[in-house]
């Protein structure tokens, strides 16, 4: 399957008509919200811990390259090296000329959206590289030919038999599905890789400007042999995940673990200050931080869009989105599925590939609810959706449709005339109490019969009623 927005409606009706993958992703994203709302409860700062990171967001964001411009001073000063990458080219460009000076044959890559962002595996594959996924959800999804079906948890929508019978066929095993020894297949095989690996490749999920440090939280402890057992390491980070200080950094872990995965703190969180000291006896050679624009400034530039830079990529709007529990991630054709992927995917790809995605949405507001950031993600669907209206993107009769709708929201005599001439029309042809049929949308929708009497009849009628009493 080519993986592109274009496809929503053609994806999501395929998905939602898989009762067993809709089980799946109901089961997933409950037992994801129940475990959050169990911690989120534990602390009562909550909403000021959700502000600050808002706020401090908002102001790294609003001098961004001030703090680009300190966080590579100082990761030079730490023995590291940046390169600044325009778009996904450039940065695997710069990573396959490290790999081939090297000599590197086997790349282990922790899990990183950013490197899916811009199928980093893909390129390294095509230069003869054996690139291997080692966080066990990735790594499933690898040898499934897939991409995540959500940004915390990428092979969500596999069942543990559908893991087994993969193992089974791709890695030669007995088939099991039992998790511990699926688990135990994994990690025997992972460990030889870590091993034997030249480069290791890993995402930022912070980078922190006042020290040059990059903060990965994970709870495999494969992100950590990754970025410490070969000789290199590569972190490729979007320039939108720096924050000013160290001290900032405990708000955004609080928020992050709770609201991703439910745990009050993630099994491992590493801070990464440049290759190995004199004196140290673990880490690599060399590091290198990739900062990758790929569209990022042009969203920058936009006062309404740029909120969604804030996001810390905690899953945790996907898991309460009643779209994506019913159509799942793969139905978005983007590595970034659920209400933020329906936002930044038109934004980096244009609202005229991707036109469908904010449209996937119930504007229930869910999603705005629960972002430990704050994004105002359904106002940005709505504010998106303008855009492919104001693009022409929409079908001539929504267009027509709306006008006359907007003409008779406006005018109150208009708007009299025109519910009475369509009642008299639908009486006329016989079709008031029929079931109707509008192409594509009673398709999974019943139309509901015409009213006996208009709600304006019936408002003048209880007025009258009511100056008798
Ligand atoms: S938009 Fe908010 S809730 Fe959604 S992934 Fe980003 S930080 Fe989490």
């Amino acid at each position: 399957m080519k993986l592109t927005p274009r496809l929503f409606k053609s994806y999501a009706s395929r998905n939602i008509s898989n009762p067993r993958l809709r089980k799946t992703y109901r089961f997933a994203t409950h037992h994801a919200l129940e475990k959050r709302l169990q911690v989120v409860h534990e602390v009562p700062e909550w909403e000021a811990l959700r502000d600050r990171a808002h706020t401090i967001k908002e102001q790294t964001i609003d001098q961004l390259d001030h703090y680009l411009e300190k966080l590579e001073s100082n990761v030079v000063a730490n023995g590291g090296q940046v390169f600044w990458a325009r778009d996904g080219k450039e940065a695997c460009e710069h990573i396959l000329e490290i790999a081939e000076r090297i000599h590197a044959r086997t790349v282990v890559k922790s899990k990183s959206m950013t490197t899916e962002e811009i199928g980093l595996s893909h390129v390294l594959e095509e230069n003869k590289l054996d690139p291997v996924e080692t966080d066990l959800g990735e790594y499933i999804i690898q040898l499934a030919h897939e991409w995540p079906s959500h940004i915390t948890a990428p092979a969500l929508h596999k069942t543990r038999g559908e893991v087994g019978a993969l193992f089974a066929e791709k890695l030669g095993i007995p088939y099991t599905d039992v998790p511990e020894e699926l688990c135990e297949v994994a990690r025997k095989i992972l460990r030889g890789k870590f091993l034997s690996a030249e480069l290791g490749i890993s995402g930022v999920n912070f980078a922190l400007a006042d020290t040059g440090t990059i903060v990965i939280v994970e709870n495999e402890g494969n992100a950590r042999l990754s970025t410490t057992l070969p000789k290199v390491h590569i972190a490729v980070m979007g320039l939108e995940k720096v924050i000013p200080t160290a001290s900032d950094l405990p708000i955004f872990l609080r928020l992050l673990a709770r609201s991703s995965t439910g745990q009050k703190q993630t099994s491992y969180v590493s801070l990464i200050s440049g290759p190995r000291k004199a004196g140290e006896l673990d880490g690599p050679d060399e590091f290198h931080l990739i900062i990758l624009d790929n569209g990022r400034t042009e969203i920058l530039k936009d006062p309404k869009a740029r909120e969604s830079l804030f996001c810390i990529r905690c899953g945790a709007c996907l898991n309460t989105c009643p779209i994506y529990q019913r159509v799942g991630g793969h139905s978005y054709g983007s590595v970034y599925s659920g209400p933020i992927g329906a936002v930044i995917t038109p934004l980096f790809q244009g609202v005229d590939v991707a036109k469908d995605l904010p449209y996937a949405s119930s504007l229930c507001g869910a999603c705005t609810n629960i972002c430990p950031v704050k994004i105002d993600i359904h106002h940005m669907l709505l504010w998106l959706r303008k855009q492919v209206v104001d693009s022409g993107g929409t079908p001539w009769l929504e267009r027509v449709a709306m006008k006359l709708y907007l003409a008779g929201m406006k005018d109150s005599v208009l708007y009299g005339f025109g519910s009475r001439l369509l009642r008299l029309i639908l009486k006329a042809s016989g079709k008031a109490n029929a079931s109707w049929t509008v192409p594509g949308w009673t398709e999974t929708r019943e139309f509901p019969p015409l009213a006996e009497k208009s709600f304006k009849t019936l408002w003048r009628e209880r007025q009258q009623e009511e100056q008798h009493l």
